[in-house]
Protein backbone atom coordinates (compact mmCIF):
# COMPACT_ATOMS: atom_id res chain seq x y z
CA UNK A 1 0.00 0.00 0.00
CA UNK A 2 1.55 3.43 -1.05
CA UNK A 3 1.86 6.05 1.57
CA UNK A 4 -0.13 9.40 1.12
CA UNK A 5 3.14 11.19 -0.21
CA UNK A 6 3.70 8.56 -2.57
CA UNK A 7 0.46 8.18 -3.31
CA UNK A 8 0.57 11.83 -4.37
CA UNK A 9 3.75 11.72 -6.26
CA UNK A 10 2.07 9.20 -8.40
CA UNK A 11 -0.84 11.44 -9.55
CA UNK A 12 1.27 13.91 -10.04
CA UNK A 13 3.20 12.11 -12.12
CA UNK A 14 0.16 11.44 -14.04
CA UNK A 15 -1.42 15.04 -14.48
CA UNK A 16 -0.17 18.03 -16.21
CA UNK A 17 0.85 21.09 -13.99
CA UNK A 18 0.87 24.78 -14.30
CA UNK A 19 2.61 27.31 -12.56
CA UNK A 20 0.99 30.34 -11.55
CA UNK A 21 2.48 32.55 -14.49
CA UNK A 22 0.61 30.19 -16.59
CA UNK A 23 -2.90 30.89 -14.79
CA UNK A 24 -2.14 34.56 -14.65
CA UNK A 25 -2.04 34.10 -18.39
CA UNK A 26 -5.08 32.02 -18.63
CA UNK A 27 -5.39 31.21 -22.22
CA UNK A 28 -9.05 30.56 -22.25
CA UNK A 29 -9.09 28.27 -19.14
CA UNK A 30 -11.85 27.81 -16.96
CA UNK A 31 -10.59 28.12 -13.52
CA UNK A 32 -12.20 26.03 -10.58
CA UNK A 33 -11.02 26.41 -6.97
CA UNK A 34 -11.78 23.28 -5.24
CA UNK A 35 -11.25 24.18 -2.13
CA UNK A 36 -14.01 24.39 0.86
CA UNK A 37 -16.20 27.33 0.93
CA UNK A 38 -14.67 29.39 4.07
CA UNK A 39 -11.45 29.13 2.34
CA UNK A 40 -12.69 30.67 -0.75
CA UNK A 41 -14.41 33.04 0.91
CA UNK A 42 -10.99 34.30 2.83
CA UNK A 43 -10.11 34.67 -0.65
CA UNK A 44 -9.67 33.44 -4.32
CA UNK A 45 -8.65 33.91 -7.94
CA UNK A 46 -10.40 36.49 -9.84
CA UNK A 47 -12.76 35.03 -12.42
CA UNK A 48 -12.51 31.47 -10.81
CA UNK A 49 -15.38 29.02 -10.10
CA UNK A 50 -15.80 27.80 -6.91
CA UNK A 51 -16.90 23.50 -6.76
CA UNK A 52 -15.39 21.90 -3.88
CA UNK A 53 -12.98 18.77 -4.46
CA UNK A 54 -15.82 16.70 -2.53
CA UNK A 55 -18.67 17.69 -5.31
CA UNK A 56 -15.94 17.88 -8.26
CA UNK A 57 -17.18 15.41 -10.36
CA UNK A 58 -20.98 16.09 -9.69
CA UNK A 59 -20.69 19.56 -10.80
CA UNK A 60 -18.85 19.62 -13.60
CA UNK A 61 -20.62 19.30 -16.25
CA UNK A 62 -23.14 21.94 -15.36
CA UNK A 63 -19.70 24.20 -14.95
CA UNK A 64 -17.88 22.75 -17.98
CA UNK A 65 -20.19 21.02 -20.38
CA UNK A 66 -17.60 20.53 -23.21
CA UNK A 67 -14.90 18.21 -22.22
CA UNK A 68 -12.46 19.44 -25.09
CA UNK A 69 -12.41 22.78 -22.83
CA UNK A 70 -9.27 24.05 -21.39
CA UNK A 71 -9.56 23.55 -17.21
CA UNK A 72 -7.43 24.57 -14.46
CA UNK A 73 -7.90 23.48 -10.99
CA UNK A 74 -6.18 25.04 -7.86
CA UNK A 75 -6.84 24.48 -4.08
CA UNK A 76 -4.53 25.88 -1.25
CA UNK A 77 -0.94 24.06 -2.05
CA UNK A 78 -1.75 21.68 -5.35
CA UNK A 79 -2.25 18.40 -3.65
CA UNK A 80 -6.44 18.37 -3.92
CA UNK A 81 -6.22 19.89 -7.54
CA UNK A 82 -3.94 16.96 -8.60
CA UNK A 83 -6.38 14.30 -7.82
CA UNK A 84 -9.14 16.86 -8.72
CA UNK A 85 -7.27 16.50 -12.02
CA UNK A 86 -7.16 13.16 -12.24
CA UNK A 87 -10.78 12.15 -11.68
CA UNK A 88 -11.85 14.51 -14.09
CA UNK A 89 -9.18 12.92 -16.62
CA UNK A 90 -11.14 9.93 -15.78
CA UNK A 91 -14.07 11.74 -16.51
CA UNK A 92 -12.74 12.02 -20.24
CA UNK A 93 -11.97 15.80 -19.46
CA UNK A 94 -9.39 16.53 -22.36
CA UNK A 95 -7.10 19.37 -20.85
CA UNK A 96 -7.13 19.19 -17.34
CA UNK A 97 -4.07 20.90 -15.12
CA UNK A 98 -3.37 21.70 -11.59
CA UNK A 99 -1.93 25.00 -10.40
CA UNK A 100 1.19 23.47 -8.35
CA UNK A 101 1.62 25.13 -5.27
CA UNK A 102 -1.93 26.41 -5.45
CA UNK A 103 -3.50 29.50 -4.16
CA UNK A 104 -0.40 30.19 -2.11
CA UNK A 105 2.00 30.40 -4.59
CA UNK A 106 0.07 32.61 -6.65
CA UNK A 107 -0.72 35.33 -3.40
CA UNK A 108 3.21 35.01 -3.22
CA UNK A 109 3.86 35.74 -6.27
CA UNK A 110 2.01 38.90 -5.81
CA UNK A 111 -1.12 38.32 -8.64
CA UNK A 112 -4.64 39.25 -8.20
CA UNK A 113 -6.68 38.00 -5.14
CA UNK A 114 -10.40 38.71 -5.00
CA UNK A 115 -11.07 39.34 -1.29
CA UNK A 116 -14.22 39.22 0.64
CA UNK A 117 -16.84 41.54 0.25
CA UNK A 118 -18.80 43.39 2.86
CA UNK A 119 -22.54 44.82 3.51
CA UNK A 120 -23.12 48.05 1.54
CA UNK A 121 -24.55 50.47 4.55
CA UNK A 122 -28.42 49.88 3.16
CA UNK A 123 -27.88 45.83 3.86
CA UNK A 124 -26.06 46.19 7.05
CA UNK A 125 -28.54 48.11 7.96
CA UNK A 126 -31.65 45.74 6.54
CA UNK A 127 -29.82 42.07 7.57
CA UNK A 128 -29.14 44.34 11.57
CA UNK A 129 -30.91 41.61 13.47
CA UNK A 130 -28.75 38.99 11.67
CA UNK A 131 -25.35 40.78 12.02
CA UNK A 132 -26.21 40.79 15.80
CA UNK A 133 -25.96 37.10 15.55
CA UNK A 134 -22.46 35.95 15.55
CA UNK A 135 -23.65 32.37 14.31
CA UNK A 136 -24.49 33.89 11.35
CA UNK A 137 -23.18 37.86 11.12
CA UNK A 138 -21.36 39.28 7.85
CA UNK A 139 -19.87 36.37 6.86
CA UNK A 140 -23.57 34.57 7.18
CA UNK A 141 -25.14 37.09 5.81
CA UNK A 142 -22.99 37.18 2.57
CA UNK A 143 -23.50 33.60 2.46
CA UNK A 144 -27.50 34.01 2.24
CA UNK A 145 -26.76 36.98 -0.79
CA UNK A 146 -24.36 34.36 -2.31
CA UNK A 147 -27.22 30.99 -2.42
CA UNK A 148 -29.62 30.45 -4.97
CA UNK A 149 -32.57 28.08 -3.88
CA UNK A 150 -35.06 26.97 -5.96
CA UNK A 151 -38.56 26.64 -4.59
CA UNK A 152 -41.06 23.65 -6.04
CA UNK A 153 -44.96 24.74 -5.56
CA UNK A 154 -45.75 28.81 -4.90
CA UNK A 155 -48.46 27.15 -2.57
CA UNK A 156 -49.13 26.78 0.74
CA UNK A 157 -45.49 25.70 1.36
CA UNK A 158 -44.05 27.50 -1.12
CA UNK A 159 -45.74 31.10 -0.09
CA UNK A 160 -44.39 31.21 3.30
CA UNK A 161 -41.13 29.89 2.29
CA UNK A 162 -40.23 31.94 -0.42
CA UNK A 163 -41.28 35.16 1.93
CA UNK A 164 -39.07 34.55 4.66
CA UNK A 165 -36.26 33.14 2.28
CA UNK A 166 -36.57 36.79 0.61
CA UNK A 167 -36.97 38.44 3.65
CA UNK A 168 -33.63 36.51 5.04
CA UNK A 169 -31.95 37.89 1.86
CA UNK A 170 -31.29 34.84 0.07
CA UNK A 171 -29.79 36.05 -3.31
CA UNK A 172 -31.72 33.95 -5.93
CA UNK A 173 -34.96 32.80 -5.41
CA UNK A 174 -36.08 29.90 -8.44
CA UNK A 175 -40.26 29.35 -8.23
CA UNK A 176 -41.79 26.62 -10.24
CA UNK A 177 -45.39 26.46 -10.43
CA UNK A 178 -47.90 26.13 -13.33
CA UNK A 179 -50.93 27.34 -11.37
CA UNK A 180 -53.44 30.24 -11.23
CA UNK A 181 -53.94 32.15 -8.05
CA UNK A 182 -57.72 31.30 -6.84
CA UNK A 183 -60.29 32.46 -4.51
CA UNK A 184 -59.35 28.77 -2.09
CA UNK A 185 -55.92 29.61 -2.17
CA UNK A 186 -56.22 32.92 -0.04
CA UNK A 187 -57.12 30.90 2.79
CA UNK A 188 -53.34 29.70 3.47
CA UNK A 189 -50.93 30.79 0.41
CA UNK A 190 -50.22 33.95 1.66
CA UNK A 191 -48.18 35.22 -0.80
CA UNK A 192 -51.31 35.51 -3.14
CA UNK A 193 -53.56 38.23 -2.45
CA UNK A 194 -56.62 39.26 -3.96
CA UNK A 195 -54.96 41.91 -6.07
CA UNK A 196 -53.50 38.85 -7.99
CA UNK A 197 -56.32 36.76 -8.47
CA UNK A 198 -56.74 35.33 -11.77
CA UNK A 199 -52.64 35.69 -12.24
CA UNK A 200 -50.15 33.05 -12.46
CA UNK A 201 -49.04 32.16 -8.58
CA UNK A 202 -44.73 32.68 -10.36
CA UNK A 203 -46.20 36.17 -11.15
CA UNK A 204 -47.66 36.80 -8.05
CA UNK A 205 -45.03 35.48 -5.62
CA UNK A 206 -42.60 37.64 -7.62
CA UNK A 207 -44.26 40.84 -6.90
CA UNK A 208 -44.75 39.78 -3.30
CA UNK A 209 -41.07 39.44 -2.80
CA UNK A 210 -39.95 42.42 -4.63
CA UNK A 211 -42.02 44.49 -2.84
CA UNK A 212 -40.56 43.22 0.26
CA UNK A 213 -36.15 42.52 -0.72
CA UNK A 214 -35.00 44.14 -3.84
CA UNK A 215 -32.00 42.37 -2.94
CA UNK A 216 -33.35 39.03 -4.33
CA UNK A 217 -33.52 37.95 -7.64
CA UNK A 218 -36.87 36.03 -8.65
CA UNK A 219 -36.58 33.21 -11.50
CA UNK A 220 -39.93 32.19 -12.10
CA UNK A 221 -40.86 28.96 -13.85
CA UNK A 222 -44.29 28.68 -14.89
CA UNK A 223 -44.64 25.23 -15.95
CA UNK A 224 -44.90 22.01 -14.04
CA UNK A 225 -42.23 20.07 -13.19
CA UNK A 226 -42.05 16.70 -15.36
CA UNK A 227 -39.04 14.35 -16.27
CA UNK A 228 -38.59 16.53 -19.53
CA UNK A 229 -38.08 19.92 -18.06
CA UNK A 230 -36.40 19.35 -14.79
CA UNK A 231 -32.69 18.82 -15.96
CA UNK A 232 -32.94 21.98 -17.59
CA UNK A 233 -34.42 24.02 -14.51
CA UNK A 234 -31.64 22.63 -12.01
CA UNK A 235 -29.21 23.23 -14.38
CA UNK A 236 -29.67 26.79 -13.76
CA UNK A 237 -27.14 26.22 -10.85
CA UNK A 238 -29.43 25.46 -7.50
CA UNK A 239 -27.42 24.91 -3.72
CA UNK A 240 -30.50 23.80 -2.63
CA UNK A 241 -34.02 22.88 -3.34
CA UNK A 242 -37.11 23.56 -0.91
CA UNK A 243 -40.16 20.88 -2.09
CA UNK A 244 -43.43 22.17 -1.65
CA UNK A 245 -44.93 20.06 -3.97
CA UNK A 246 -48.56 18.50 -3.37
CA UNK A 247 -48.40 15.67 -5.29
CA UNK A 248 -46.21 12.11 -5.51
CA UNK A 249 -45.48 12.75 -8.85
CA UNK A 250 -43.29 15.46 -8.39
CA UNK A 251 -42.08 14.29 -5.04
CA UNK A 252 -40.09 11.93 -6.77
CA UNK A 253 -39.05 13.38 -9.71
CA UNK A 254 -37.44 15.90 -7.29
CA UNK A 255 -35.95 13.43 -5.06
CA UNK A 256 -34.37 11.68 -8.63
CA UNK A 257 -32.93 14.81 -9.72
CA UNK A 258 -31.64 15.82 -6.51
CA UNK A 259 -29.51 12.68 -5.88
CA UNK A 260 -27.96 12.76 -9.54
CA UNK A 261 -27.24 16.70 -9.50
CA UNK A 262 -26.35 15.94 -5.83
CA UNK A 263 -28.48 18.83 -4.29
CA UNK A 264 -29.81 18.86 -0.92
CA UNK A 265 -34.22 18.86 -0.92
CA UNK A 266 -35.79 20.94 2.66
CA UNK A 267 -38.95 18.46 2.51
CA UNK A 268 -42.21 19.24 3.53
CA UNK A 269 -45.73 17.99 3.49
CA UNK A 270 -48.85 18.45 5.01
CA UNK A 271 -52.76 16.67 5.87
CA UNK A 272 -55.09 17.90 7.93
CA UNK A 273 -53.42 18.53 10.74
CA UNK A 274 -50.42 16.99 10.74
CA UNK A 275 -46.98 17.80 8.94
CA UNK A 276 -43.73 16.52 7.93
CA UNK A 277 -40.37 17.92 7.71
CA UNK A 278 -37.08 16.35 7.13
CA UNK A 279 -33.96 17.14 4.71
CA UNK A 280 -32.76 14.82 1.93
CA UNK A 281 -29.30 15.07 1.44
CA UNK A 282 -27.28 13.24 -1.43
CA UNK A 283 -24.63 11.12 0.22
CA UNK A 284 -25.55 12.28 3.64
CA UNK A 285 -28.90 10.47 4.37
CA UNK A 286 -31.48 9.08 3.23
CA UNK A 287 -33.32 10.17 0.19
CA UNK A 288 -37.35 9.96 -0.61
CA UNK A 289 -36.95 7.05 -1.90
CA UNK A 290 -35.11 5.00 0.72
CA UNK A 291 -38.03 5.30 2.60
CA UNK A 292 -40.65 5.38 0.12
CA UNK A 293 -39.00 3.06 -3.04
CA UNK A 294 -41.90 3.42 -5.03
CA UNK A 295 -45.61 5.30 -5.05
CA UNK A 296 -48.50 3.39 -3.49
CA UNK A 297 -50.72 1.82 -5.56
CA UNK A 298 -53.07 4.16 -7.40
CA UNK A 299 -56.20 3.37 -5.24
CA UNK A 300 -54.56 3.44 -2.05
CA UNK A 301 -52.72 7.29 -2.96
CA UNK A 302 -54.80 10.57 -2.22
CA UNK A 303 -55.83 11.63 -5.23
CA UNK A 304 -54.09 14.69 -6.53
CA UNK A 305 -56.69 17.21 -6.05
CA UNK A 306 -56.02 19.39 -3.01
CA UNK A 307 -57.06 17.35 0.30
CA UNK A 308 -58.32 19.70 3.46
CA UNK A 309 -55.77 21.52 5.66
CA UNK A 310 -55.56 23.59 8.40
CA UNK A 311 -54.60 27.45 7.02
CA UNK A 312 -52.05 28.02 9.54
CA UNK A 313 -50.82 24.49 9.04
CA UNK A 314 -48.28 25.11 5.66
CA UNK A 315 -47.15 28.40 7.75
CA UNK A 316 -45.44 26.24 10.28
CA UNK A 317 -44.38 23.76 7.96
CA UNK A 318 -43.11 25.69 5.27
CA UNK A 319 -41.07 28.16 8.30
CA UNK A 320 -39.84 25.09 9.37
CA UNK A 321 -38.32 24.18 5.94
CA UNK A 322 -37.01 28.04 5.48
CA UNK A 323 -35.26 27.32 8.58
CA UNK A 324 -33.49 23.99 7.45
CA UNK A 325 -32.59 25.66 4.05
CA UNK A 326 -31.25 28.82 5.87
CA UNK A 327 -28.81 26.57 8.26
CA UNK A 328 -27.61 24.88 5.31
CA UNK A 329 -27.04 27.47 3.33
CA UNK A 330 -25.11 29.59 6.10
CA UNK A 331 -23.45 25.93 7.13
CA UNK A 332 -24.72 26.41 11.07
CA UNK A 333 -26.27 24.36 13.30
CA UNK A 334 -27.63 20.77 13.16
CA UNK A 335 -30.33 19.76 10.22
CA UNK A 336 -32.83 17.17 9.85
CA UNK A 337 -30.88 15.16 7.60
CA UNK A 338 -31.82 11.39 8.95
CA UNK A 339 -34.75 12.83 10.99
CA UNK A 340 -38.51 13.25 9.85
CA UNK A 341 -40.21 15.83 11.81
CA UNK A 342 -43.68 15.60 12.41
CA UNK A 343 -45.72 17.95 13.81
CA UNK A 344 -50.05 17.80 15.01
CA UNK A 345 -51.95 21.09 15.20
CA UNK A 346 -54.19 19.49 16.97
CA UNK A 347 -52.19 18.38 19.76
CA UNK A 348 -49.72 21.03 19.45
CA UNK A 349 -47.18 18.09 19.54
CA UNK A 350 -43.93 17.60 17.55
CA UNK A 351 -42.49 13.69 17.46
CA UNK A 352 -39.19 12.93 15.32
CA UNK A 353 -38.68 9.50 13.14
CA UNK A 354 -34.91 8.15 12.55
CA UNK A 355 -34.47 8.00 9.19
CA UNK A 356 -31.95 5.14 7.29
CA UNK A 357 -30.44 5.59 4.43
CA UNK A 358 -31.46 2.05 2.51
CA UNK A 359 -28.07 0.56 1.08
CA UNK A 360 -30.73 -1.22 -1.33
CA UNK A 361 -32.45 2.36 -2.09
CA UNK A 362 -33.60 2.09 -6.09
CA UNK A 363 -31.95 5.63 -6.64
CA UNK A 364 -29.15 6.14 -4.28
CA UNK A 365 -28.72 2.35 -3.47
CA UNK A 366 -25.48 0.37 -4.21
CA UNK A 367 -27.00 -1.06 -7.31
CA UNK A 368 -29.51 1.44 -8.40
CA UNK A 369 -32.52 -0.03 -10.60
CA UNK A 370 -34.23 3.39 -11.61
CA UNK A 371 -31.60 5.24 -13.77
CA UNK A 372 -34.03 7.47 -15.32
CA UNK A 373 -36.83 10.17 -14.50
CA UNK A 374 -40.45 8.28 -14.10
CA UNK A 375 -43.77 10.35 -15.07
CA UNK A 376 -45.81 8.93 -11.83
CA UNK A 377 -48.98 10.60 -14.81
CA UNK A 378 -51.57 8.18 -13.81
CA UNK A 379 -52.35 9.80 -10.23
CA UNK A 380 -53.46 12.86 -11.45
CA UNK A 381 -54.81 11.06 -14.33
CA UNK A 382 -58.33 10.80 -12.23
ZN1 LIG B 1 -32.23 6.59 -1.41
Amino acid sequence: MPTYRELLQRVKSEISEVDARDVQERNGAVLVDVRERDEWEEGHIPGAVHIPRGNLESRIENAVPDRSSKVVLYCASGARSAFGAKALGELGYEDVSSLAGGFTDWKRNGYEVQLPRSLSPERRTRYSRHLLIPEVGEAGQLKLLDTSILLIGAGGLGSPASLYLAAAGVGRIGIVDADIVDETNLQRQIAHSLDTLGTPKVDSAKRTIEALNPDVEVVPYRERLTSENIDRILGDGWDLIVDGADNFPTRYLVNDASVWHDVPVVHGSIYRFEGQVTVFKPGDGPCYRCLFPEPPPAELAPSCAEGGVLGVLPGIVGSLQTNEAIKLAIGIGDTLVGRLLLFDALSTEFSEVRIDRNPDCPVCGEHPTITEYIDYVEFCAR
